[in-house]
């Protein structure tokens, strides 16, 4: 994406990140997609009919729910969960889709492509490109491929087709450049359906946008319940879309702590994790300007957690410039520290999350025990953790077939 750029770097920003960095070839498509979603967000049938979709499709409201044993068992905060895990297909991922392919049927395309790493967005996608009869095609790392082969399947059920893509490591930051070199050759009848708060204006803005439900929801539903607003807001971080949806309508709250938890797989002081925001510097990749994990040469490191969805070398610019402004604090947690989080909210609370949400589960268990007990943690469940099972197990050195 650096070569031949037709740059707008003022488009899109968040105090220094963030920017429209494409070749040439794409600057057009972007402009009109651009133009699209500044309309097509004011309109209110665009609304209504998104709307309807979260409501009666994906399951929204989503519940927030007060976490009680856990909240005990810590001895500190009322722990409240927001329960993104029980949407339709499993995790907040949908609304952003429903959002975009909302739009892009308004921009009469007749084609979706999207990136997947775990396959949660690929799933997702193909989903509602099923639900509005359009065409899917899905690009995914072929190491990724190997590893969630169940969820390539799924995405053929719902009609899609999954490229595996084999050039560099085959894994999401791979997939990513195959989807936008794909875009750019074809872009008459194609949408590229980003997957989170990440790539060229408008991306960052119109996904967070999509996300942003999340906050709004939590903040009326804390304080029907409490009467108060929280004292935290706990999410997990890959791109970063569920935690900016959680985090968004809080910025202006200045008392109400914001925390992102990032994967720091094996150690932040190993090579084996996805630790932007600890350990990245400032670099444009992927159409933005934002932070990357990269060597000395300025080449994207290779990424590591065991949760495939947290497995991104970047972040999305808003959160870089969050953290450069101190108004939110972002954590590393490790593999460890997950999978310990992943068995205890099982067996206090009822809840498999994804082994992504259970990094903030992690926080939460730190976090939860240095606060008063009338005070108040809400925590993103960003997704349902059926798909972990047979991971976890290996990790506890157990193999089940799944
Ligand atoms: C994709 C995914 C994530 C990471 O993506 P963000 O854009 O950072 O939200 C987190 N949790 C789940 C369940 C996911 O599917």
């Amino acid at each position: 994406m650096q070569n031949n750029l037709s740059d707008k770097p003022q488009a899109g920003r968040f105090g220094e990140y963030g920017g429209q960095y494409v070749p040439e070839t794409l600057m057009h498509e972007i402009e009109k997609l651009t133009e699209a979603y500044n309309h097509y967000k004011n309109d209110p049938l665009f609304k209504d009919e998104l709307t309807d979709l979260l409501h009666k499709y994906a399951n929204r409201p989503s519940l927030l729910y007060h976490a009680q044993r856990m909240s005990e068992d810590l001895g500190g905060a009322q722990i409240y969960f927001k329960r993104e895990d029980l949407n339709h297909t499993g995790s907040h991922k949908i609304n952003n889709v429903l959002g975009q392919i909302l739009l892009a049927k308004k921009m009469h395309k007749t084609r979706v492509i999207a990136e997947t790493g775990a396959g949660q967005h690929g799933v997702a996608t193909a989903t509602v490109a099923a639900l509005m009869g359009l065409e899917c095609e899905i690009f995914m790392g072929q190491v990724d491929t190997e590893r969630q082969a169940l969820n390539v399947y799924r995405m053929r059920l719902l009609g899609a087709k999954v490229h595996s893509v084999t050039t560099g490591t085959g894994t999401l930051k791979d997939a990513v450049n195959a989807a936008m070199q794909e875009w750019a050759s074809r872009t008459e009848d194609t949408h590229y359906v980003i997957g989170s708060v990440m790539g060229p204006h408008p991306f960052p803005t119109m996904v967070r946008d999509f996300q942003a439900c999340i906050s709004a929801e939590i903040k009326k539903q804390i304080i029907t319940e409490t009467g108060h607003l929280p004292d935290a807001v706990v999410a997990c971080v890959g791109g970063g879309s569920n935690a900016i949806g959680a985090f968004y309508h809080f910025i202006e709250d200045k008392h109400v702590r914001l925390i992102g938890c990032e994967a720091a797989g094996k150690g932040i002081d190993t090579t084996q994790h996805a630790a932007t925001l600890e350990r990245g510097t400032t670099s444009i990749f992927h159409g933005m300007k934002s932070i990357f994990l990269q060597n000395d040469d300025g080449q994207i490191n290779q990424v590591y957690s065991i949760s495939a969805g947290l497995d991104y070398p970047g972040i999305g610019p808003e959160h870089a410039a969050l953290a450069a402004a101190n108004r939110a604090e972002y954590v590393g947690i490790t593999d460890d520290e997950a999978v310990a989080a992943f068995e205890y909210i099982a067996r206090e609370e009822g809840i498999i999350a994804a082994i992504e949400s259970c990094h903030a589960v992690a926080y939460v268990k730190k976090l939860a025990p240095q606060m008063r007990t009338d005070q108040i943690i809400v925590c993103n469940l960003s997704g349902r953790g059926d798909k972990d099972v047979a991971a976890i197990a290996r990790y506890q050195g157990e193999e089940i077939n799944d």
